[in-house]
C-alpha cells in the first residue's frame, strides 16, 4: 500500500497572486513573446500570467500555445499519484512547431515542478523543433536566429528536492514560490470548490 504524503491544498486567488507577484520579473528579465502552457495545470497560470505581463508590458495579449505531457498515473486506493516513468506527449505544437518558436522568446509554463522530468521533456523537444526548423533556413542565418530564440520556465510551485532531470544552467527559471515536498491540490481539480477552499484555509493555520 502507498504510504499517504501531505497535501497542501492551493487556492484560484493564491495561484493568481502568486503569478502577480512573480510578472514583473518575468517581464523584466525576460520578456516573453510566446507562452507555451503545458497541460493541463499550465493552462489557468499561462492565461493569468497574459493578463499581468500585457498591463506590465502594455503589448497586446500574447499568444498562447499548448503542448499535452503526461508523467503521472492515478493510482487506484491513493489520494495522491505516483511518478511514472516517461514522459507522454498527448499533444503538440503542430508540423509548424520549430517555424513558431524561431526568433521568439518562448516561456514554457506549467503548474509545478515535481521531478523535473516534464521541464525537462518539454524543453529539449521544442529544442528540437527549432534546430529542425533551423535545417529549412540558409546556414548563414542560423547564428542570428539561434541567438533570437530563447525559451525561458515558469512554474507556479517548485518543489524543493532532489530532482530526476537537470535543466540547462543558463535557462531563465522563475517560480512562483518554493514547496516542500508535499503534494499540491491544485482549485481545478477540486469537485467541491467551497470544500477545497476550506481545506486551503485550514492548511495555510498548519
Ligand atoms: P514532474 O515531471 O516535474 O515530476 O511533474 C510534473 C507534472 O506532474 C505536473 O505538471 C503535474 O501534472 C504532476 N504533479 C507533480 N506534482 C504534483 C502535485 O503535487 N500536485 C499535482 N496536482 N500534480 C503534480
Amino acid at each position: 500500500m502507498a504510504t499517504e504524503v501531505k497535501h497542501l491544498h492551493v487556492t484560484y486567488n493564491d495561484i493568481h497572486n502568486l503569478i502577480r507577484y512573480s510578472t514583473p520579473k518575468i517581464a523584466t528579465e525576460f520578456n516573453p513573446d510566446l507562452l507555451v502552457a503545458i497541460g493541463g495545470g499550465g493552462f489557468f497560470p499561462a492565461r493569468v500570467m497574459r493578463t499581468f505581463l500585457r498591463e506590465i508590458t502594455e503589448h497586446k495579449a500574447l499568444q498562447i500555445q499548448a503542448i499535452g505531457l503526461s508523467l503521472y498515473e492515478p493510482v487506484e486506493g491513493t489520494s495522491a499519484n505516483v511518478v511514472g516513468h516517461e514522459v507522454i506527449r498527448t499533444q503538440w505544437l503542430g508540423p509548424d512547431s520549430g517555424k513558431l518558436l524561431l526568433g521568439k522568446r518562448n516561456l514554457i509554463v506549467d503548474e509545478v515542478d515535481d521531478t523535473r522530468k516534464t521541464l525537462h521533456y518539454a524543453l529539449s523537444e521544442l529544442q528540437k523543433d527549432v534546430e529542425a526548423e533551423l535545417l529549412t533556413r540558409p546556414e548563414s542565418e542560423h547564428a542570428a536566429l539561434r541567438e533570437a530564440t530563447k525559451f525561458g520556465i515558469f512554474v507556479v510551485h517548485n518543489k524543493n528536492k532532489g530532482k530526476l532531470a537537470d535543466l540547462p544552467a543558463d535557462t531563465p527559471y522563475f517560480a512562483g514560490a518554493t514547496v516542500e515536498d508535499v503534494w499540491l491540490d491544485y482549485p481545478w481539480e477540486a469537485m467541491d470548490i467551497e470544500a477545497h477552499d476550506g481545506h486551503a484555509a485550514a492548511d495555510k493555520t498548519l
